[in-house]
């Protein structure tokens, strides 16, 4: 990596790593008969989302899941043509670009459902619709109550030849504890949502499983697995043992310019840390504006010069010191802020438990105005 020329901040992308996580995924899913559908949406959680879905699609998964309708016809326009599912409406979307351009939609409610059918019909043609029910996540999907009724219509919908019903499907609260016996209770929901769609004569797929149960519960494969973090080589059960995972987003920047400071010399806005000896300072050109939490200030490591450091004094908006306890190090040498881990560098995971949060909010707010992302 050192041999790039590193600008002021850059998110360096491990496409490999991600063809190796999906590989790793879609194998899995494959062992039960599955097929994969990686989630991109976010911006492929930060990573570029055409970058990621090729990678994807390249390494055995066969469709992308994305909330908004927006993220699903971007995708169409780096000419993506793999099945795309999309479930995140506002009032605004037309769904008439959507079929358009063959997005598969989520329908949680019967007048979400009548929007894709006048969509359709106004425009002669099939829509494939994934019908969502709420197993208990009490956030989108059909309640149980309405299911029925939304089942019925959509039933009726495809005898008129205005949709088709590709899946019926569900999100989970706690797979990523797997035990939580929510786990449970929702699958048995799902079970019999399932049989009542089947009931009025749908011929559905099913999908339910994030990452967490792709690799903790293939009993809930069914046919198709929609996995997001792991992808990215973030892991969301750790605890269930090692799941071969790289994590493929790596935050770099380079040293700007290096000073020496006698003992007592405090460090940065505040003062608040002092050198208890003569020592060797590093200025790295990245600061909260460009993603490093200024919570971090005093609690964080960067890799620099072949160890781990300590960000000293706080995180400025465009800048942070590093203490290098006097070794000498280059100005213009690689800062590596977090990366895999492998050399023993700091990663999203360990800033994520330093702050309080997940993984998943580091690496999707990371891409920002002056940060370069190369993959
Ligand atoms: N399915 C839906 C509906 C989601 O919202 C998400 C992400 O939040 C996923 C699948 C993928 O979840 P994960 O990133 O935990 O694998």
């Amino acid at each position: 990596m050192s041999d790039q020329h590193v600008r002021r901040a850059d998110l360096r992308i491990d496409v490999d790593a991600i063809r190796h996580n999906v590989g790793v995924l879609a194998g899995r899913a494959r062992e039960s008969g599955a097929a994969t559908m990686v989630v991109v949406k976010s911006d492929g959680y930060g990573h570029g989302a055409a970058v990621v879905a090729r990678a994807a699609l390249e390494s055995g998964a066969e469709r992308l899941g994305v909330a908004a309708v927006e993220e699903a016809l971007q995708l169409r326009e780096a000419g993506i043509t793999a099945p795309i599912l999309c479930w995140l409406f506002v009032e605004s979307d037309r769904f008439g670009p959507a079929i358009d351009a063959d997005v598969d939609l989520s329908a949680s409610s019967q007048a979400t459902l009548a929007r894709i059918v006048d969509a359709a019909a106004e425009r002669g043609k099939t829509a494939r619709v994934h019908l969502k029910i709420d197993t208990g996540l009490c956030r989108s999907g059909c309640p149980a109550d309405l299911w029925p009724e939304l089942v019925e219509a959509a039933a009726k919908a495809e005898a008129a030849g205005r949709i088709r019903v590709e899946a019926v499907w569900s999100h989970l609260a706690c797979a990523d504890e797997p035990g939580h016996p929510s786990i449970d209770r929702q699958a048995e929901r799902f079970a019999r949502a399932y049989e009542q769609a089947r009931a009025v004569g749908l011929e559905p797929i099913r999908h339910l499983a994030n990452s967490a149960a792709t690799l903790t519960r293939p009993d809930l494969h069914f046919e198709l697995v929609r996995p997001g973090i792991a992808s990215y080589g973030l892991d969301p059960v750790p605890q269930a043992g090692a799941h071969d995972l790289i994590p493929a987003m790596t935050f770099r920047s380079s040293v700007s310019l290096v000073k020496r400071v006698a003992a007592g010399e405090s460090v940065s806005y505040g003062h608040t840390w002092t050198a208890e000896r003569d020592t060797t300072l590093a200025l790295v050109p990245v600061g909260y504006a460009d993603g490093v939490p200024r919570s971090l200030s005093g609690r964080m490591d960067v890799w620099l010069a072949g160890r781990r450091r300590p960000v000293v004094g706080r995180v400025c908006m465009d800048q942070l010191v590093v203490d290098t306890g006097g070794d000498v190090v280059d100005e213009g040498a690689e800062v590596i802020l977090f990366g895999t881990g492998d050399q023993g560098e700091p990663t999203a995971a360990e800033w994520a438990d330093e702050l309080g949060t997940i993984h998943y909010e580091i690496v999707t707010g990371m891409y920002r105005p002056r940060v370069t992302r190369t993959a």
